[in-house]
């Protein structure tokens, strides 16, 4: 749901300079987009030569000073950092005088089911802030307007939402609302005169489903912002049909390094201010346009927690076309990686989210959801030396929550995730025959 600390934005110059700054740069010449990243990455080389201890190591290993790198392309000096390496050396990515930024702890289990606590420094979330800001501005949401939020989640909230006064968002979750209850979270989207939607694409798509099947046509929004999970074709096609405006998605990850933003003329924008993304073939060489190759991503703000050339294990096809918006950041024309299955609850209901589980427990390296029966799940996890039957309880008890206590959970230790396709990792797998409505 929305993480917001007012204290980030307590020193309004830095808030205000990059609202000034990415209005502009999202037009600037390619060069100039060019110069800017430099000197964003040379100010995180000169913070991470200093004060970071993984990075101290990783160049005096590699025999590498501060003046080898004097321009973006010797960025490629450096290894690509795995995430189970970052699991692994985790305290050593944290600067040395980390609590200068005022960081805050975030867990995630990204696409992987691989738990991990990652760090978000002031000037991250400041860039975070200001980039969605943008990204939202392209449809014409004003900041201030009330916006809703919907996903599939497990709520801690007697009616399943919560209105989130600090920022005037409404968190709804998308697992308890159906035919039976549709009026009255319509009447929520009408009190709080909602004007943006933002969220899972399936769980958007399953309310426009539910208030078009219930004739309900006066809570429209005017944009409509998804993210976390790939859009599919056809929740895009109903999505737009009945709410009459473009769908713009969203692909970031909680280590806040990547981040590319879809405008309403379709194209996926790379936010280059935000941080650097390099695609990566699986033999290692740079994709070029119309070639797939894995995202690498190198954020550009975060003192706190920096990570350099990450593999996020998701995949994008580079192009060299130009958007018709005008906008110069540059496209990717596809983006794979996010397209989990979803599994069927004890009582009937599609839902997807299932990362929340795996975001805290301890011994997990990895771990895969299979659904091949109705009251069934098979959870395969590749266990760590601190895996035992406490996880194992934790795990069954926090699954329940959200597909029902109906539902069996069967947890398998192994020593690989049984399920890839073509290398790419797909974190739930339904193989029941019965599939979600389209
Ligand atoms: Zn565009």
């Amino acid at each position: 749901m929305i993480e917001f600390r007012i204290r980030d934005f307590l020193y309004p110059r830095r808030l205000l300079y990059w609202r000034w700054l990415l209005w502009r740069s999202q037009y600037y010449p390619r060069e100039r987009l060019l110069s800017l990243q430099w000197k964003l990455l040379s100010r995180m080389l000169d913070h991470c030569f200093e004060h970071v201890p993984h990075y101290r190591n990783l160049f005096k290993r590699l025999g590498l000073k501060r003046s080898d790198f004097r321009r973006l392309e010797d960025l490629s000096k450096l290894p690509i950092l795995s995430k189970d390496y970052l699991i692994e050396h985790h305290d050593e990515f944290k600067a040395d005088n980390f609590e200068r930024f005022r960081p805050r702890a975030i867990q995630t289990s990204g696409t992987t089911g691989s738990p991990l606590t990652v760090y978000w420094d002031s000037d991250s979330n400041v860039i975070e802030f200001t980039c969605m800001w943008r990204h939202f501005s392209w449809l014409g949401y004003r900041l201030g307007e009330p916006f809703l939020d919907i996903r599939s989640v497990v709520m801690d909230a007697p009616d399943g939402y919560k209105w989130n006064a600090k920022c005037r968002g409404l968190e709804m979750s998308s697992d308890i609302i159906d035919a039976s209850n549709i009026g009255k979270y319509a009447e929520l989207l009408r009190r709080y005169r909602v004007k943006l939607w933002r969220g899972h694409p399936a769980a958007i798509d399953a309310l426009c489903r539910l208030l078009s099947d219930a004739g309900i046509d006066d809570v429209r929004p005017k944009c409509v912002f998804t993210a976390s999970e790939a859009v599919l074709d056809h929740q895009r096609r109903f999505i737009e049909k009945w709410t009459g405006v473009p769908v713009c998605d969203n692909y970031g990850l909680k280590e806040h390094n990547v981040l590319i933003t879809q405008c309403p003329q379709g194209g996926y924008h790379v936010a280059m201010e935000y941080g650097i993304v390099e695609i990566i073939k699986d033999d290692g060489t740079p994709a070029r346009a119309g070639e797939e190759g894995r995202i690498v991503a190198t954020g550009l703000h975060n003192k706190a927690f920096p990570l350099i050339r990450y593999d996020t294990m998701d995949y994008a096809t580079p192009t060299d076309r130009a958007c018709q918006c005008g906008r110069t950041l540059p496209l990717v024309e596809s983006l794979t990686g996010r397209v989990d299955d979803r599994v069927l609850t004890a009582d009937g209901k599609w839902v997807s989210g299932l990362h929340f589980a795996f975001f805290f427990p301890k011994g997990i390296k990895r771990a895969q959801i299979l659904q091949k029966e109705k009251l069934a799940l098979d959870i395969y996890i590749v266990p760590n030396p601190d895996f035992d039957e406490g996880t194992a309880s934790f795990l069954r008890k926090e699954l329940k929550r959200k597909v029902g206590e109906a539902m069996a959970i069967r947890i398998h230790t192994v020593e690989e995730v049984p399920y890839r396709s073509c290398g790419k990792f797909k974190f739930v797998i339904n193989q029941m025959d019965e599939k979600p409505p389209k």
